[in-house]
């Protein structure tokens, strides 16, 4: 049997506990004072998750204890943001850092009958054949595709423009994070 804490590591997640022991005492240095003088501040939380490019939702519930365990990924960038990532090498995170299984992935595949793929596939070629269009207004006839394992239909006209308009996002976001740069204080 593994214990739980492997079973963390095994799923590519790390306690909260370390990771706290490791950024709590820093919070005192992240919060926002706009200027002095001005009454205006920020939470530490909501200083690091900004910088973490993480809700502050998530890093709130590993603070008050709600979540007793995080995705090895979301504590890195915490670490970064927070200039500690060396601190992965060092008690009392090393040995979780050297443990942790990096290649998890999440089994979201959800397995149905061949039957069902096929029933479903046919159904999409009717689809295709009775001009039917996406919700988008291409037609399935010229741009749709059918999933081999599902047997359900995409277009892939509207995945090209979702995949562009998600580029476009995080190019403007990250040219956005690029000029307020350190303006933490
Ligand atoms: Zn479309």
């Amino acid at each position: 049997m593994l214990s739980k804490q492997e079973k963390l590591l095994s799923m590519g997640r790390i306690p909260a506990e370390p990771l706290l022991r490791v950024i709590e005492p820093e919070f005192d240095d992240w919060t926002f004072h706009s200027n002095a003088g001005d009454h205006y501040s920020k939470s530490p939380i909501t200083v690091i998750a900004e910088r973490a490019k993480i809700t502050g939702d998530t890093l709130q519930k590993l603070v008050d204890r709600t979540n007793q365990s995080v995705d090895f990924n979301i504590a890195d960038k915490i670490l970064c943001a927070m200039h500690l990532n060396q601190r992965w090498y060092v008690p009392p995170l090393d040995e979780i850092y050297w443990k942790v299984n990096l290649n998890y992935r999440p089994n979201t595949v959800v397995l149905i009958s061949e039957e069902q793929m096929l029933a479903t596939r046919r159904r999409s070629l009717i689809r295709m054949e009775a001009g039917e269009k996406c919700r988008k207004g291409h037609p399935f006839s010229e741009y749709g595709t059918i999933n081999r394992n599902t047997g359900k239909m995409r277009c892939r006209q509207c995945d090209t423009n979702q995949a562009r308009a998600y580029r476009e996002r995080n190019r403007a976001r990250s040219g956005a994070e690029a000029s307020a740069k350190d303006d933490r204080r």
